[in-house]
């Protein structure tokens, strides 16, 4: 089996950010926008160099295009990435110097929370561009930290992909939770609520201890994660936790998650395949989140959001199926219906 050697396109535009007085250094990334305006988060994050952010950005912000046209958005894809200032810094200039830059794009480009980033930072961002979401809601508008409805999303994916590969509900499975942050310590509340048995790891003793404390979850190192004896493994930290090395050792029949860019390179979907393996692409899983943010800049209330986020299940089940049906993997998929979608757009947008 080989991967086809999609996800080529190169971005349409890249905005080096350097303000050494504010501490910003970093990059935006838009890399489609035939739907619409580039949405998606900014993540500050430890990179040794630019170039890391760069890599990093580019890639995630091809992800949002696909993401964003599965899930119906009108809009594009785009990811903004800042490297994190060694030591203590002035959180407000920095993302105020983000946010002239983001205004400085005219639209072209809506941000969000994203790893690193708060509601309280999109707050700054606001002060200087209407080009943000992830606001606090108002009005019975949606807005406010994404991850609930991304956390939301993912265990809907799960519980669709659960019946589908192994035909059962949730109840009495045995889920690791690689991550326990915003999103990670929501789906471990869904999953105990629904009857999951949790296994979890996480470099941040504070947010893993008392998840581990509240829903009597099994602690285990960072390292061992990936190969606990599960029903369904959930990626819900950094990118690229699935390689050739790590899915060789998976004892997990399923993967469902919410980090983004969950393999570490097209192939190892193949590699997942071979070995039996389930697998939910991460963009569809974790479309929550977006869906949240686009509507909060759009002006559209919860109500829109639920309907929006209902619908990724219906839809990992379709995907499964027809990926089975055709004995491909879900991953290339999931990635030819995301593509036929922005061709249409780019072909309506040229008409
Ligand atoms: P977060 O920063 O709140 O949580 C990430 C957690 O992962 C942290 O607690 C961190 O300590 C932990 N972590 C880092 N390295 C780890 C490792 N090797 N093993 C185990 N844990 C590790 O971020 P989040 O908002 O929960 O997002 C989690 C993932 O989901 C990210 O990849 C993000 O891009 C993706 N995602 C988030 C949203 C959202 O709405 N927040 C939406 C879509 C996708």
């Amino acid at each position: 089996m080989v991967s086809r050697p999609t996800r080529m396109t190169p971005p349409v535009e890249c905005v080096r950010l350097f303000d050494a007085a504010a501490g910003l250094d970093g990059v935006i990334a838009i890399h489609s926008t035939a739907l619409g305006p580039g949405a998606g988060g900014c993540r500050l994050w430890h990179y040794d160099d630019v170039d890391g952010a760069l890599a990093d950005a580019l890639r995630l912000a091809e992800g949002m295009s696909y993401k964003n046209a599965l899930a119906g958005l009108p809009f594009g894809g785009a990811k903004a990435v800042l490297r994190r200032p060694a030591g203590s810094f002035d959180r407000t200039a920095l993302f105020r110097a983000f946010g002239r830059a983001v205004e400085a794009l005219g639209g072209l480009y809506v941000t969000a929370e994203d790893v690193g980033t708060t509601v309280a930072d999109m707050q700054d961002i606001a002060g200087v561009t209407r080009h943000v979401a992830g606001l606090p809601p108002a009005g019975g508008r949606a807005g406010g930290d994404p991850s609930p409805w991304t956390a939301r999303g993912v265990f809907e994916a799960m519980q669709a992909a659960a019946a589908h590969t192994l035909g059962r509900d949730i109840a009495g499975l045995t889920v690791a939770v690689q991550g326990t942050g915003n999103v990670g310590a929501d789906l471990c509340r869904r999953l105990a609520d629904a009857g999951a048995r949790l296994v979890i790891a996480d470099p941040n003793p504070a947010r893993r201890d008392r998840l581990a404390a509240i829903h009597g979850a099994e602690v285990v190192h960072v390292d061992d994660i990936l190969r606990v004896e599960a029903d369904i493994l959930a990626p819900c930290a950094l990118g690229g936790a699935l390689n050739a090395e790590s899915v060789g050792g998976l004892k997990a029949r399923l993967v469902c998650g919410a980090a983004n860019n969950q393999l570490a390179e097209p192939a190892v979907a193949d590699l997942l395949m071979a070995r039996g393996i389930a697998y939910v692409p991460d963009y569809v899983a974790n479309a929550g989140g977006i869906i949240s943010v686009s509507a909060e800049y759009l002006g559209e209330d919860e109500a829109e959001v639920a309907a929006r986020v209902a619908r990724i299940a219906p839809r990992v089940t379709a995907l499964l199926e027809r990926a089975a049906q055709e004995g491909r993997s879900p991953a290339v998929v999931a990635d030819e219906m995301a593509e036929e979608v922005i061709a249409a757009g780019a072909q309506r947008a040229a008409a």
